[in-house]
């Protein structure tokens, strides 16, 4: 595979990044993954847009223009042949001399840059979309930031490593007795004609796919409501999903082990699926 590092395409193996970079030490860095349809950028602007403003609340400089990392993006997709996949970007707060909690002189310390495409043939046509995801919930013991796509993945994978354990596919963080968001996604439940999921704050990132979604759902007359939610809700709900740049929209067939509606995947959310890949396909750069 190639990929890209500070300026270089280069074959992965010869991709090289410093012990002192931030993100290794400290998890100072921030990252976008968006997904490739037809051998397209699924809604670049909205990625490019959240990840200038994760590297304006961190104090980060861009190492590149966003047109240029749409050039990036673009290069790689080419290079790798990929039809359906992702690319992963990924900016630090780069490699000072040593390691120290202040963060570097941005002029001295140039940001690390780094992408690379994972190939994933069979995206958009997935056999989970048709089979629907279980969850399971557990606690959100993550940071308060978390509008902010950093590096700091260590609860989310633990997350995933519990809903594992427990036999199913993923997990639902609860905060306060109500839900926040998937470890890697945004939540959401479907009664009657009407979807509910949290409002943006703080307390979640701010999906692309969300954003997406929503738009779509209210074109298609349904009632979209932002607000906060609990398990019991979601469990007596007709349907259920979670959206993201690698899931699209993912049907979720069974909360804490309470099945919904006929525990299959439910007709709004697989309709809403279709309509989002259809819709970002078209638009698609
Ligand atoms: N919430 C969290 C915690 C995430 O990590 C992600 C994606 O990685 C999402 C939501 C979905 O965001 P997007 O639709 O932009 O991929």
């Amino acid at each position: 595979r190639t990929v890209y590092l500070n300026g270089d395409y280069l074959p992965e193996h010869e991709a090289k990044v410093s012990i002192f970079d931030r993100a290794f030490l400290m998890g100072d860095g921030v990252y976008e993954v968006t997904s490739v349809l037809d051998g397209k950028l699924i809604d670049f602007k909205g990625h490019a847009t959240r990840l200038q403003r994760s590297l304006d609340e961190l104090d980060m400089r861009a190492p590149v223009t966003m047109d240029a990392l749409l050039e990036i993006h673009r290069e790689l997709v080419a290079r790798n042949e990929i039809t359906e996949g992702l690319v992963y970007l990924q900016i630090t707060r780069g490699a000072p001399d040593d390691r120290d909690f202040v963060f570097p002189d941005p002029d001295t310390t140039p940001a690390t840059i780094v992408l690379f495409t994972q190939n994933k043939p069979g995206l958009a046509n997935s056999p989970a979309a048709k089979k629907g995801i279980k969850v399971i919930s557990i606690a959100d013991e993550r940071w308060g930031r978390r509008d902010i796509k950093t590096v700091q993945l260590l609860y989310p994978s633990m997350g995933k490593m519990m809903a594992k354990k427990a036999g199913v596919d993923d997990a639902w963080l609860v905060e306060d007795g109500f839900v926040t968001e998937g470890t890697s996604n945004n939540a959401y439940f479907i009664k009657g004609n009407r979807i509910v999921t949290r409002a943006l704050s703080n307390d979640i990132l701010h999906g692309i796919t969300r954003a997406a979604v929503l738009r779509f759902a209210k074109e298609a007359q349904m009632e979209v409501e932002e607000r906060n939610f609990t398990i019991e809700e979601a469990q007596g709900a007709d349907e259920a999903f979670i959206t993201s740049a690698s899931t699209f929209v993912m049907p979720v067939v069974e909360i804490d082990g309470v099945a919904l509606g006929a525990g299959t995947p439910g007709p709004r959310a697989l309709r809403l699926r279709e309509i989002y890949l259809d819709e970002s396909r078209k638009a698609a750069i």
